[in-house]
């Protein structure tokens, strides 16, 4: 069986700036998450930061991912917008991503979703209640039908993206606000899945359940169709070539065989 090439891209700052952060994460936030994902027989998973070249998420790295984790939050405006259209394109081409807490504000998710994609948000180690709302969905396999995390970041509605594909989760925080906590996209041929816990001043991603649902959505967020090669190709069809004769009427602001406009 292929193995599923993953990738958790972790920012990389409060791990080296935050003694607590760094106590809770030693291997850093990304390779705490690449673990769980290994544990997984048809996952390999590997990392990438902000601070290596492009990212770590060079051409011909994104080529042979099949899923890419992000999570980010103390950066987002310093990753380059190059390497934000070239993660665009991979998901457009069929590339799965997941996008982890306060990756709601990163650039590739906002890019991704076309909305503000804003919250409210409170930082008070409250505890959070995760419900599943989607029995049957290959996300949730293994989950009770809610579970708990005794410490988390308030994350509240509204949230400032567009209508789901699917709402898998939903959590209920201690100080009253619900938010949609797990939901589905598809962009071109990926699968996008955006997933609310994992402040890092917490031990979220030490929690099993968590790292179940992160097993779950690399799994299902894998495409196994081949890659569209050009994602952006808008080619010209001339009056010639048409399948039928067709009569050209009317006046044309474009040659046959030019190529797309944009
Ligand atoms: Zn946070």
């Amino acid at each position: 069986m292929k193995q599923i090439n993953a990738v958790v891209w972790g920012e990389n700052v409060h791990e080296r700036t935050n003694k607590i952060v760094a106590e809770i994460y030693p291997d850093g936030m990304h390779g705490c998450i690449a673990a769980a994902l290994n544990e997984a027989d048809g996952i390999n998973a590997t990392t990438a930061t902000l601070q290596e070249p492009e990212h770590g998420l060079t051409v011909e790295r994104l080529a042979e991912t099949d899923v890419l984790l992000w999570w980010g939050h103390a950066a987002h405006g310093d990753v380059e917008d190059e390497i934000v259209e070239r993660v665009a394109d991979a998901v457009n081409a069929g590339m799965g991503l997941i996008v982890l807490h306060s990756g709601h504000f990163s650039k590739i998710f906002r890019r991704l979703m076309g909305t503000p994609c804003n919250l409210s948000w409170r930082e008070a180690g409250e505890r959070e209640r995760i419900w599943v709302t989607s029995r049957q969905h290959p996300i949730v396999r293994g989950l009770p039908d809610h579970f708990e995390l005794e410490s988390e970041e308030m994350y509240g509605e509204p949230f400032g993206i567009p209508e789901p594909m699917e709402t898998v989760m939903i959590g209920w925080f201690q100080g009253g606000e619900v938010f949609r906590s797990g939901v589905t996209y598809r962009r071109g041929a990926g699968k996008v899945f955006y997933f609310q816990p994992g402040h890092e001043t917490y031990p979220t991603y030490h929690d099993a359940n968590i790292r179940t649902v992160l097993r779950n959505a690399v799994a299902w967020a894998y495409n196994p169709e081949a890659r569209i090669q050009d994602v952006n190709a808008a080619p010209n069809r001339s009056v010639e070539d048409a399948l039928e004769a067709i009569e050209q009427k009317g006046p044309r602001l474009h040659e046959d065989g030019e190529e797309g406009f944009r």
